[in-house]
């Protein structure tokens, strides 16, 4: 071993001998997917769209001009785009001094999902949910699990047609309650999801975010006043582990939690455990405590199963046992519903009352066996239990 080889802990052997060896591990097995990968584009500084793609763009919103380029304002990497580039979400072009988004009405994937699937516990339980991505995400997760279409363009995807209107036509249909903005990351497709979103509350139609959170203030509190629930994923209470997980910032996803509780949009929080990336109970017990401390507690939070994807397929699984020691930590710091997901059959799936701790919901999968909450409260006992029940 060479004298400058610096020692590193079994923890970050793991980590780092593993990182980047992946890669064409999964397909999409879980949504309709109709948009075939025909290849990576870089981020900005990508080729302009095809005249054909201008038909599916928009003018953006949030972006001022600068002598260095267009400043689009919707995220926090605050992209400045010289003519003909593309944003780093792969969604946003200054063309001709203007920024476009080229992801409005064109999603590459659609499908009718129970809202347990988001997932969302305390929202309309089985209820359906339409729900709908297109390519490009303004994130670059190592362990993306819809990596080919996040990834990507739309200019790279094969897209169906579903402006506004038309996919409130689908919902209806296919009798959805919401429409989930979901798979890939709303925020990259956000006028289309605004626009759909405000359509769609007109018309008696729940909307859905399921996201990083990773937003500007301003557009996040815009879009509020249509969106009804958002799953957060919240991905590690480590500034540094956002940084090379996930190539964001920790900061403006706690922003988002607190602006949506302000909002009185309702929240699930999802947490992946990873093994030896965001598997630390010290950091977790922050988290909880964070999430104590600023008035979430009555939030479900829900630890996720990692399994091997993307660029971390050479990790292990979750063990189960990490994932029940993480809920009870959020138990004992005081979150009142904790779930564990991507377990089959375990009984962290099911709803508890916080009082007298008799099962309120028992699922199985995304399906719901019994319901005990009558009137937004535990039949058993009385106490109120947080949520959309109807
Ligand atoms: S939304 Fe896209 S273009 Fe805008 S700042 Fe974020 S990554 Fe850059």
């Amino acid at each position: 071993m060479s004298n400058n080889k610096k020692n590193i802990t079994k923890r970050e052997f793991i980590k780092y001998s593993l990182c980047g060896l992946g890669g064409l591990a999964l397909g999409i097995n879980s949504i309709d997917l109709i948009a075939n990968h025909v290849g990576k584009i870089s981020g900005r500084g990508g080729m302009p769209p095809s005249d054909e793609l201008w038909k599916w763009s928009k003018e953006a919103m949030y972006y001022i001009e600068t002598p260095r380029g267009i400043k689009c304002q919707l995220c926090p990497h605050v992209c400045v785009l010289k003519e003909g580039e593309t944003g780093d979400c792969r969604t946003r072009v200054n063309n001709k001094g203007k920024l476009y988004t080229i992801a409005y009405g064109n999603p590459c994937a659609a499908h009718v999902d129970p809202i347990e699937k988001k997932p969302l516990y305390h929202f309309l339980p089985s209820s359906k949910s339409f729900s709908i991505a297109t390519a490009g995400c303004n994130l670059a997760c190592l362990n993306c699990q819809n990596w080919e279409i996040s990834q990507s363009s739309p200019k790279d995807t094969r897209n169906y047609d579903l402006m506004p209107w038309r996919l409130i036509e689908e919902c209806k249909k296919y009798k959805c309650k919401s429409i989930a903005y979901t798979y890939s990351e709303p925020i990259a497709f956000y006028e289309y999801t605004y626009d759909s979103a405000k359509l769609a509350k007109e018309l008696g139609i729940k909307n859905i975010l399921v996201t990083a959170g990773y937003i500007n203030a301003k557009p996040l509190r815009d879009i509020s006043k249509y969106i009804d629930a958002a799953n957060i994923d919240l991905k590690s209470f480590s500034n540094e582990i956002y940084e090379m997980l996930i190539g964001g910032t920790l900061q403006p996803v706690l922003n988002t939690l607190k602006i949506l509780k302000q909002e009185n949009v309702w929240i699930e929080i999802t947490n992946l455990i990873i093994p030896s990336w965001t598997d630390d109970f010290d950091m977790i017990k922050k988290m909880c405590d964070w999430l104590v401390d600023n008035g979430l507690n009555e939030y479900p939070l829900h630890f996720s199963r990692f399994h091997p994807m993307y660029k971390l397929t050479n990790l292990p699984s979750t063990p189960t046992s990490a994932l029940e020691k993480a809920r009870n930590i959020a138990l004992n710091a005081g979150i009142k519903y904790v779930y564990i997901g991507n377990v089959p059959g375990s009984n962290a799936e099911n709803t508890y009352c916080p009082n007298c701790k008799k099962t309120l919901i028992e699922r199985r999968g995304y399906s719901i066996i019994s319901n005990n909450i009558i009137d937004a409260k535990c039949k058993y006992c009385g106490e109120k239990i947080s949520g959309v029940w109807e």
